[in-house]
């Protein structure tokens, strides 16, 4: 019997931390084969990043990936070395020696396929596997390159791991109790969730609650593994992510809030109205590989309107970059971008099928005078832009106001 445990940035942030991680593994390793997903330490990544950018301001994907994935590499090693102080046998292996295989894009590599055969033999000898989290090797083998999987990506490693190694639990531990009806260090009321399903998971993460990474969630649906989120430091329940069944249907249809404050607006200012423009503004980021969201194009006025959607902050200066020659193509007026924005969403797959609740939303952010900049829904999820300042206070306010402090 295989189980996956992955260990968080802040769970393993001090040799104290490690140390305590080591002996739960070491104590779950007494009735399983363990595999053991690792974060960086810490800050690490955060620091690597910023290191990087003092040398240069638009560093280089390929150098990026090769940097982010040493935090990762250390942690392993690391936690292999405390396991054999306990006197357990473990090997550390980076994503490419664990047959973790990706495409190549620098810093959002999705994982293609894993060859399981080395974790395999490890487990066989009796060694606990640690591997290092967030990063794979492409396939071409005269030209392999380490590549990492985004942000929070180490969750991916673990849920992928799991589905390939056919796991009987996969289990993410990190500093929290589980999954909570909002970030619980922002919100004191959040309550924490037993269950939720896939679907609620995938639309919290895509919108901000990086409790989970939303690519893991998604490999966790298709291959159906169930996730367990719980705290490192506790013997607690934690939260199941998995399929809805019927005993989901009595409760709040909304399960919960997320926030994102780490975004930009970008608007193209006066866009010609006319076929293929839209096609030629995204295209372009689609090819640099950067998500965008909120979309609204304003009602056209003689031909012209005006185009505005949101991107990550860090992806800010390389959508400038990139659309600033297809501006001059359409022949668009401007791109102006604008930091003070947030997002804010409800998610329950209750919502679904219960009208109203956007306007409970809309209606409860009015009576807080919380402007509205731009909508997005998803069949489970409403999402309004608002001013950042004002983020707590729509938190708060729509936690109450949709009843989820009660169970
Ligand atoms: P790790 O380092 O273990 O991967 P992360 O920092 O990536 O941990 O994710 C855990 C954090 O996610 C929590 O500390 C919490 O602040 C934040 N978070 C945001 N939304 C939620 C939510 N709905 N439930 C639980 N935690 C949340
Ligand atoms: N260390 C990486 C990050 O900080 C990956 C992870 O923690 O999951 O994003
Ligand atoms: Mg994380």
């Amino acid at each position: 019997m295989i189980i996956v445990q992955k260990y968080g940035g802040s769970s393993v942030a001090t040799s104290d931390k490690m140390k305590a991680v080591a002996s739960r593994v070491a104590e779950a390793a007494k009735k399983a084969d363990v595999v053991v997903v690792v974060s960086a330490m810490g800050d690490t990544t955060d620091e690597l990043i910023s290191l990087a950018k003092q040398l240069n301001p638009m560093p280089d994907g390929r150098e990026m990936d090769k940097l982010l994935a040493t935090g990762e590499q250390a942690s392993s090693a690391l936690m292999a070395l405390a396991l054999h102080a306990l006197g357990k046998g473990a090997v550390s292996l980076t994503g490419g020696q664990a047959g973790i295989i990706t495409e190549k894009a620098p810093g959002k590599a999705r994982i293609r396929k894993i060859d399981a055969r080395r974790i395999k033999q490890e487990l066989d000898s009796g060694k606990v596997v640690v591997v290092a989290g967030f990063q794979g090797i492409t396939d071409n083998v005269s030209s392999a390159d380490i590549t990492t999987l985004g942000r929070g990506g180490s969750d991916t490693t673990a849920v992928a791991l799991a589905a390939a190694l056919s796991a009987k639990s996969c289990e993410i531990y990190t500093d929290v109790d589980g999954v909570f009806t909002a970030d619980p260090r922002v919100e004191r009321n959040a309550r924490k969730l037993d269950t939720i399903t896939y679907e609620e998971m995938l639309e919290l993460a895509g919108q901000g609650a990086r409790v989970m990474h939303s690519r893991a969630v998604e490999v966790g649906e298709l291959y159906g593994v169930e996730i367990l989120v719980a705290n490192s430091t506790k013997n607690a329940p934690g939260t199941l992510i998995k399929k809805e069944d019927s005993n989901m249907e009595i409760r709040n249809p909304v399960r919960g809030i997320a926030h994102d404050t780490d975004i930009a607006r970008l608007t193209v200012m006066g866009v010609p109205d006319r076929p293929g423009i839209a096609y030629q503004i995204f295209h372009s980021l689609s090819e640099a590989n950067i998500s965008v969201d909120v979309i609204v194009q304003n009602v056209s006025d003689a031909g012209i309107t005006d185009l505005s959607f949101t991107v990550n902050n860090a992806d800010l200066d390389k959508c400038k970059q990139r659309l600033s020659p297809v501006i001059k193509t359409i022949g668009a007026r401007d791109l102006i971008s604008d930091c003070t924005v947030a997002k804010i969403s409800i998610v329950g797959s209750g919502i679904r099928s219960h009208p109203g609740y956007a306007d409970r939303m809309f209606g409860a952010l009015a009576e807080e005078d919380i402007n509205i900049v731009s909508i997005t829904t998803s069949e489970i999820r409403i999402t309004c832009l608002i001013d950042k300042e004002k983020i707590k206070q729509a938190i708060r306010t729509l936690h109450k106001a949709f009843e989820l402090e009660k169970v």
